[in-house]
């Protein structure tokens, strides 16, 4: 083993049992270029990051641009700063009327962390309502909202009061109660395989938050960010949450969480007690400049109109391909179904080796995901069509 692969394995805390190990020199585009020259497509970006590509020229330069003039200033919230100003200003505009108050925090999980605690505090409740087979990140809040045992296991005592329903199932929407804080659900379910809510799932889950008084969050962590073909996946179905959580894309790159409110319920956290959610780094200045010349991006170029239509091309490529039971799909954003780790396993290792990178999803292990960037050309999509083709035959 080289030094560098032993130094990483050994000096760098590891959790993964299979890392992909490839040594990255430079990506740009859709590409990662490794130490020794070899090309890889980057057919997960970054696992739904680099929805813009790698290294967007607008994103290096509002980086550089930042690093000029100041780097970290103060905690989060208390001085006024460009970057964060327009970066709250850009998300509102892309966002529905009650989702105008945002707060910049470090990442996915940090953002569902405080979209649980804004909830208990706004609500006065103390109960949460999530779904099986949900991922809403790995630290304990999270966790404890993230419908899977098996993760969960090894960390108990998890936080007490929450329950599981069962995603696309009304009648399991009984446990929503005059108890209940907030309901948390992933508009479009990822690491479940890329589960789509049925229309009147959905809509009876904000009814039901609307009878009893219990706010509606929607993870979209990983969704967001024209992923499925909209700005929001929520734009699908036409029910929009109390609470939006954000992260992934939204920073163009960079490390980044949001939770995103109404004025009137975001400003519950500035009393009883004060400074209801704390974070030095969140709104860092650098990233925030990122995360706005990334959304200047989405707005500027034709990418997310075109999600859907480049989706379906390579949906069609890949549907007769051998050994591939189903394509679940929601712009591009796929769920491979070849209903066998095994095989799962030999495809993504065998397109690593032809230069393409794929990924398993973490409870889904019979599929693999491909999410490239949105800014993928149809030439590219049919040229990766091809590799992926060759690797299942
Ligand atoms: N929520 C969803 C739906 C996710 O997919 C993820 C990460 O994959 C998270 C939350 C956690 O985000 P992070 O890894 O930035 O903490």
């Amino acid at each position: 083993m080289s030094d560098r692969k032993e130094q990483f394995l050994t000096l760098q805390g590891q959790t993964s049992p299979y890392p992909y190990l490839i040594d990255v020199d430079r990506a740009e585009g859709l590409y990662i270029w490794d130490k020794s020259g070899k090309r890889y497509m980057d057919m997960i970006a970054g696992v739904a990051v680099n929805n813009i590509g790698h290294n967007h020229p607008k994103v290096v330069e509002a980086i550089k641009q930042q690093v000029d003039k100041h780097l970290h200033v103060m905690v989060y919230g208390e001085y006024i700063q460009d970057s964060q100003l327009a970066l709250a200003r850009n998300l509102a505009s892309v966002l529905p009327d009650n989702l105008h108050c945002s707060y910049i925090v470090n990442s996915g999980t940090e953002a569902n962390e405080a979209a649980v605690k804004l909830a208990k505090r706004y609500t006065g409740r103390q109960e949460i309502v999530s779904c099986r087979q949900s991922y809403h990140g790995s630290t304990h809040g999270s966790l404890s909202v993230t419908g899977n045992e098996t993760k969960q296991s090894g960390f108990k005592p998890l936080l007490p009061k929450i329950q599981f329903i069962e995603f696309n199932n009304i009648d399991s929407l009984d446990v929503i109660t005059e108890q209940t804080a907030g309901v948390i659900l992933e508009t479009i379910q990822g690491d479940a395989g890329l589960i789509k809510p049925t229309q009147e799932f959905i809509e009876a889950v904000r009814r039901k938050c609307d009878e009893t008084g219990a706010l509606l969050i929607f993870d979209e962590v990983q969704v967001g960010m024209g992923r499925t073909g909209k700005f929001f996946a929520f734009e699908h179905y036409g029910v929009i949450p109390d609470i939006l959580t954000l992260g992934k894309a939204l920073g163009g790159g960079m490390p980044i969480g949001a939770f995103i409110s109404s004025y009137k319920i975001m400003n519950t956290l500035t009393h009883n007690p004060v400074l209801g959610h704390i974070t030095t780094f969140g709104g860092h200045p650098v990233i925030c400049a990122a995360a706005n010349a990334c959304i200047d991006v989405l707005k500027e170029e034709d990418w997310i109109s075109q999600a859907e239509s480049k989706g379906q091309l390579l949906e069609n490529l890949l549907t007769d391909a051998p050994g591939v039971l189903e394509i679940r799909r929601a712009g591009l954003f796929f769920a491979i179904e070849l209903g066998s780790v095994e095989r799962v396993q030999a495809v993504v290792e065998k397109c690593l080796k032809q230069g393409l990178i794929g990924f398993w999803f973490l409870s889904t292990p019979t599929a693999f995901r491909l999410s490239p960037p949105l800014s993928i050309t149809e030439n590219e999509l049919k040229e990766a069509g091809k590799i992926i083709i060759d690797c299942l035959t």
